[in-house]
């Protein structure tokens, strides 16, 4: 398999870290160069996360003493030295966009965790097991762009990462209406319990413009990508809440679905589904797939957050407690790693069904 040279922009921050993590021994891809912002330019890697260095996610030696690049001043520098960049910035959304764009018109493929793009009607938003196809827009956003190369693409938000895939092998029974309740770690605000003391011992009830992306980004994965734009899906229709609990890390939701009077499927058949079902991009043989992306637990615990968030490395969706509810028809559970699966994984592994899919 081909080499590449990845730049992860963003690369001191929470996500970043995690990106480096899961970067240092992959098979296709080398980080290149590190970047962030003019605080950090100029440092030692080591030197610019001293204060911010996540005692669970360890840093190999070499990228310790990479110098980091300013992700502003130096995009032609930094474009022209990888074959294509991961985003986790934190910046205002429109700068992100611009800088995201930037990086793409200088023919370096930019693939973001950032929701700057969510919605740029021909960037595509890919959970690969979920709709693996929409990588055709780029053929549309390469037009608009004027590149040959270079194009954005997107994952999706971290809450809905347990309960989009659990639900997607049911839309063939038309689910009409899910009502969602995240129960969301503190690493998906990128925090640790030093750095919020206010979580301790406490859960709180909000989780800015979270319940929005949880409704509304569903629609996206699950839509039609046709003539360069995604058609939205108009089913099944979601509520969501999302509240913050004092976890470290591992987004859990309690998930409540009603379907379609005349296509209600018996819970042996929704257990079928999850225990049966077959990823699409399986052949691909992508290095960070799951072996088996949804697992479903039969012990009335399960899945617990810290005992089942590192199912499958942290990229597979662990599922249970289906039963059978008196308002909705059906309830159950479902987890999955927020910053692996819902974050710098899930962006690892967009990248590498692009590269086979011969986007990058
Ligand atoms: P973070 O820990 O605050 O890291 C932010 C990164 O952005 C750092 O590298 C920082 O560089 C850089 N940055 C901030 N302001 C900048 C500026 N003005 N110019 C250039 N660089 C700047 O954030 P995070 O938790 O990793 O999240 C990163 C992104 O991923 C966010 O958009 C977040 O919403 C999204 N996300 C997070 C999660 C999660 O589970 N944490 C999940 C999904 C999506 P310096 O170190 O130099 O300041």
């Amino acid at each position: 398999m081909k080499q590449y040279r990845v730049a992860v922009l963003g690369a001191t921050g929470m996500v970043g870290q995690r990106f480096i993590e899961l970067l240092s021994d992959h098979p296709w891809f080398t980080v290149a160069a590190v970047a962030a912002s003019e605080h950090s330019a100029g440092k030692p890697y080591a030197e610019a996360t001293k204060e911010r260095r996540f005692t669970n996610i360890s840093i190999p030696a070499h990228i310790q003493e990479m110098v980091v690049q300013d992700v502003s001043r130096d995009v032609k520098q930094i474009a022209a030295s990888v074959d294509f960049a991961f985003c986790a910035l934190d910046m205002p959304k429109e700068e992100i966009r611009k800088l995201e764009e930037m990086y793409a018109r200088c023919e370096c493929p930019v693939i973001s965790n950032n929701s700057a793009h969510r919605w740029t009607p021909d960037v595509p938003m890919i959970i690969p097991e979920i709709n693996f196809d929409h990588s055709t827009l780029i053929d549309y956003q390469r037009i608009r762009l004027q590149t040959s190369r270079g194009f954005i693409a997107v994952k999706s938000n971290c809450s809905l990462q347990s309960y989009v895939p659990a639900l997607h092998p049911l839309r063939k029974y038309s689910p009409e209406r899910v009502l969602v309740c995240t129960c969301q770690a503190i690493s998906g605000a990128g925090k640790t319990f030093a750095t919020w003391p206010e979580m301790n011992d406490n859960c709180i009830p909000f989780i800015d413009g979270e319940e929005e992306k949880s409704e509304r980004e569903p629609m996206k994965l699950w839509g039609t990508a046709k003539h360069g734009v995604v058609i939205p899906a108009a089913y099944p229709q979601i509520t969501a809440q999302c509240i913050r609990i004092p976890c470290s890390d591992g987004h859990m939701a309690a998930c409540f679905v009603k379907f379609k009077d005349d296509s209600k499927p018996s819970a042996e058949i929704i257990l079928n589904e999850w225990k049966n079902y077959k990823s699409p991009i399986h052949d691909y043989k992508l290095p960070s797939a799951p072996e088996k992306f949804l697992h479903y637990f039969d012990e009335p615990d399960r899945p617990k957050t810290s005992q089942d968030r590192m199912l499958e490395h942290g990229m597979g969706i662990a599922i249970g407690r289906l039963r059978p509810d008196r308002q909705y028809d059906y309830k159950f559970v479902s987890l999955s790693h927020n910053t692996i699966r819902g974050a710098a994984g899930g962006a690892i592994l967009l990248a590498e069904l692009l590269c086979r899919q011969g986007y990058i």
